[in-house]
């Protein structure tokens, strides 16, 4: 009996010290969690600023998303500059500029479908999955494909589903979309995306028309007609065929 009543209070000494260290070990960890979230507000106070965006709901989505999360561990420190970012395989994660400006192209309501081909990292998606219902998105190199399922599982992410495929073909099961977001560079408008595009529906798309020059265009359906609109120069990857 008196051992009974006398371990616990030995323990609490080594509780106190267990609580004390996890304290210890988890502050800079949170500092830094707020130390990101301060530099991602600003990074979105400068594209207000810079009247790159300003409709409330890409403003939200942009300082909701750790765009820290998104990059290789080595790079988290430049996450916010504007300025595109390697991501393995090649591959780049766009500048928040580019994010900003193709997002609030879309014009998207809260109901929206989105498809998205060149998942990358998955920043976009998560942006537009922050604003939108139902997020689509197809990568076609299987190892990016499957870290940004991954990255965006783990985030909580739930309304965006990833494939592992060719995005030139869309992803007919589950159109029409109400948008359609390209994120790399074909020598001309997808056929079968544009199929998949609702009427009234808006696509961004970058367009190597001339070798190296690409312009990113704004492409509405409008009574069956495609109407372009020409947005800016842009230097995006090339859209590839081959899965990888
Ligand atoms: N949106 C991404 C950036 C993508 S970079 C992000 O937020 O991180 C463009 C991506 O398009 C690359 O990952 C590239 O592998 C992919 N890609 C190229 N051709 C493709 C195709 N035919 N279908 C799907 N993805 C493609």
């Amino acid at each position: 009996m008196s051992e009974m009543s006398h371990t616990p209070w030995r323990t609490v000494p080594t509780v106190m010290l267990t609580i004390m260290m996890a304290v210890v070990i988890a502050m800079p960890a949170i500092a830094e969690e707020e130390d990101y979230a301060e530099r991602r507000i600003e990074m979105v106070e400068a594209l207000v600023a810079a009247e790159i965006i300003s409709d409330e709901a890409v403003i939200e989505a942009m300082k909701q998303v750790p765009r820290h999360r998104f990059v290789p561990g080595g790079q988290a420190g430049s996450a916010h500059l504007d300025r595109p970012l390697p991501i393995g395989s090649d591959q780049t994660i766009s500048a928040p500029s580019i994010v900003g400006m193709m997002t609030e192209a879309l014009s998207l309501e809260e109901a929206d479908r989105v498809l998205e081909v060149g998942t990358g990292s998955g920043y976009h998606a998560a942006v537009l999955a922050e604003i939108v219902e139902r997020v689509y998105t197809i990568e076609i190199i299987e190892s990016l494909a499957v870290s940004a399922e991954e990255r965006l599982a783990e985030l909580g992410y739930e309304n965006v589903t990833v494939k592992y495929g060719d995005g030139y073909e869309g992803w007919p099961e589950h159109a029409p979309f109400d948008a359609i977001i390209v994120t790399c560079a074909p020598d001309e408008i997808p056929e079968p995306l544009v199929e998949q595009l609702k009427e009234g529906g808006r696509m961004v798309i970058p367009v190597a028309e001339d070798g190296w020059a690409q312009t990113l265009y704004l492409v509405e359906k409008i009574d069956g007609e495609l109407q372009k609109t020409d947005l800016a120069d842009v230097m995006f990857v090339p859209l590839t065929r081959e899965p990888r």
